[in-house]
């Protein structure tokens, strides 16, 4: 502050990293941002801020942002910079010709939960008016897609149940599968408050997370189970539940489909669900079991937090569905304190699928086949719309490979980086006819791209992130865009040349058409949220300033409904030639791949991807400290620095994947949730050995 000199002015907004949302005050010096200051009156964070938020923005102003629009024949040719129009029509053209030569289904669209609500709806709107199918899919794909399925199918709404300060009501803290301290960090102090205050906490996580022994906090249990094996574990904590009589059976039967839990209640309570059949496959001592189970049914309100350690598995929605029915049966929904509560890895996940960027729903999780919602869109649009769900992200690529899907519109996600068996991916970019490319960065999967759309960073743009409490909160343009527009208005202007005219002013005007025609965001505008700072949907007459709490009075499916949880191993199995079983994670200081983070100051924090070993393994294959080795899987190999560590189990290692060099997504493989194709990143099965020259 002191070389820049003092701020200006300031602008409130949103910061674009974690599901925690927070509220930042940008303090301006004319068009340069001074400093990022924690908003005081923020929903979500009250006054607080992790190092990403605070610090990590300058990639907004490096040197490596793209800010002219550049198109190529073929990858092999140099990029040529252009102008916006011949980039547009360009691209236009390119969709058209693929369209009239392969068929309308050979074209489609990829959108981020990095983008706005407003930017996610336009992209979906295009495909859905202007391509004329439902090849639109999000990257919530690869991270919380099982949440979505299995909280509308439990519950009734793909959403999470409560806000973060409801924590400060809960007695017992379960969390499954998520480290919050480094994904969700100032959530993660709300929660220690909390556990400071006296509140029990059990971790279900293969890896000691930093929670399961902190200097002011410490688990009561830790779960330490083998990766894949997490649907045997909900299953056991419900037959400890069941069989010694802990089920709040006036919830279920006030509450629930009595007949679902009857059945869920027979299934769970076979001696094959019993913690001591769990025991030898999954490693969790039966008596921590039985104990954390009946502390979370009786320790007073218990809440759940879930992250990806719970979706990311070819049972995912499975496990999903057994968390709901945990919490159901014990009643722990539906006030202050409990709950199922997904932590949203990145700032707008909940809000990219709320806006319909699944290939089978419209905008507030309606089924394309809805003969009542489609016709309500296609009065809006002006458009027939089909009814056919459209291609998910891993259909695509799989069509693209065999020829069949000709061209992709990628905006603001890097599936050559992110998406599981970087071959397959690369191969199926590789196969298309035209990629076209929205991006900040000319990223990994830019080097396969025809087309290339210089995208607005969070600070150059007007819109909503929506966080994993549901909150609606506003992202607030402080700077001009220095590509000249903002992401809403490429692919508003891609729709334009495409003949259907996109013709919106500002952000605010999407919506106002997102609220008319989406029952959970009626009540939403930029002008309520000016007022109120931020909304949690469902916002409607009934509930006019947003809905804190859900399922508070009945389910919004009406009864909830218990689902059977059949354990079915993976077929990603260890064997002697891999014989451990590789999971991943993140780093506080550093954001999924990276692409912001490792353009900011942060990169001091974190310098590469590490692979964390046991002493045990490590010693058996004469690996030290610090050594490069060799990871292989049946999908492909790469090479990390080694770090030896009892964090990690005997026969598991552990990873980031923040820099595209460490090839993290080489290796894991095309396995995926059978409801949803979230790819199961936590399991694959590898060798690792010492390289001696690299
Ligand atoms: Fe808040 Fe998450 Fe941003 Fe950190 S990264 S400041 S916790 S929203």
């Amino acid at each position: 502050v002191i070389e820049q000199g003092l701020p200006e002015h300031s602008v409130t907004t949103t910061c674009a990293y974690c599901g925690v949302g927070c509220s930042f005050n940008a303090e301006m010096r004319g068009e340069e941002v001074i400093r990022m200051v924690p908003n005081k009156d923020g929903g979500a964070n009250h006054g607080h801020s992790c190092v990403k938020g605070r610090f990590a923005w300058g990639y907004t102003t490096h040197k490596d942002r793209i800010t002219t629009p550049m198109i190529r024949k073929s990858i092999k040719d140099p990029w040529q910079e252009v102008s916006w129009d011949e980039a547009i029509n360009y691209a236009a053209s390119e969709i058209t010709r693929i369209q009239r030569q392969y068929g309308k289904d050979s074209v489609g669209a990829i959108t981020s939960s990095r983008c706005t609500n407003e930017e996610v709806y336009v992209v979906q709107k295009l495909v859905r008016a202007v391509f004329g199918s439902n090849n639109v899919d999000t990257c919530a794909r690869v991270c919380h897609s099982p949440t979505g399925y299995g909280l509308k199918q439990t519950l009734g709404e793909s959403a999470g149940t409560q806000t973060f300060d409801s924590v400060m009501q809960s007695d017992v803290i379960m969390i499954i599968g998520a480290n919050p301290t480094d994904g969700h960090p100032v959530f993660a102090s709300q929660m220690k408050r909390r556990l400071r205050e006296g509140a029990k906490l059990i971790i279900a996580d293969p890896r000691a997370i930093d929670l399961v022994s902190s200097p002011h906090v410490r688990a009561d249990h830790h779960l330490k189970l083998r990766p894949g094996t997490n649907v045997a574990l909900i299953s056991a904590l419900a037959h400890v539940i069941v069989t010694e009589g802990l089920v709040n059976e006036a919830f279920v039967r006030e509450r629930c489909e009595w007949d679902s839990f009857v059945a869920w209640r027979d299934f769970v309570a076979k001696p094959e669900n019993s913690p001591e059949a769990l025991e030898p496959f999954s490693g969790v001592d039966a008596e921590e079991l039985r104990a954390a189970a009946r502390l979370y049914a009786t320790g007073g309100n218990a809440a759940i937090y879930y992250g990806l350690g719970v979706t990311e598995h070819s049972q995912g929605s499975t496990m999903v569905m057994g968390i709901a029915n945990l919490a159901m049966a014990t009643g722990n929904i539906g006030r202050e304190g409990v709950g199922v509560n997904p932590l949203r890895g990145q700032n707008n996940v909940q809000g990219s699928c709320d806006m319909g960027s699944m290939p089978h729903e419209f905008p507030g999780y309606r089924h394309v086949s809805d003969d009542e919602t489609r016709a309500l869109f296609e009065q809006a649009w002006g458009r027939p719309l089909s009814n056919d769900p459209g291609l998910r992200i891993p259909n695509m690529l799989d069509l693209a490979g065999e020829g069949k899907f000709k061209a992709i519109y990628c905006n603001g996600e890097d599936i050559a980086q992110s998406d599981p068996n970087t071959q397959h991916v690369t191969h199926a970019l590789e196969s298309m006819e035209c990629v076209i490319v929205q991006d900040l960065f000319l990223n990994e999967t830019a080097m396969y791209a025809h087309v290339f759309f210089p995208g607005a960073s969070f600070l150059e743009k007007s819109g909503t992130f929506t966080n994993a409490e549901r909150r609606i909160s506003p992202v607030r343009r402080v700077m001009t865009p220095k590509n000249g527009m903002e992401d809403w208005e490429i692919t508003a202007k891609l729709s334009t040349a495409l003949g259907y005219p996109m013709e919106y002013q500002h952000a605010s005007d999407i919506m106002d058409e997102i609220a008319r025609l989406t029952p959970t965001f009626e009540g939403v505008s930029f002008a309520k949220l000016d007022e109120l700072g931020s909304i949690q949907w469902p916002c409607n007459d009934t509930h006019p300033n947003g809905t804190p709490v859900m399922h508070v009075d009945e389910f919004v499916r009406g009864k909830g409904k218990f689902f059977i949880t059949q354990y079915v191993p993976t077929s990603e199995k260890v064997t002697a030639r891999f014989p451990l079983i590789l999971t991943t994670g993140r780093i506080l200081s550093q954001y999924n791949v990276g692409a912001q983070t490792r353009r900011t100051a942060n990169v001091a924090w974190h310098q590469e991807d590490l692979i964390e070993i046991h002493p045990h393994d490590a010693e058996e294959r004469g690996i030290q400290e610090g050594d490069w080795v060799g990871i292989t899987s049946r999908a492909g190999e790469t090479v990390l620095r080694a770090t030896i560590t009892e964090r990690v189990q005997p026969g598991v290692v552990y990873t980031t994947f923040h820099h595209p060099e460490s090839g993290a997504n080489v290796i894991t493989t095309d396995n995926s949730d059978w409801a949803t194709n979230c790819p199961e990143y936590k399991v694959t099965a590898v060798q690792v050995a010492r390289v001696t020259q690299l």
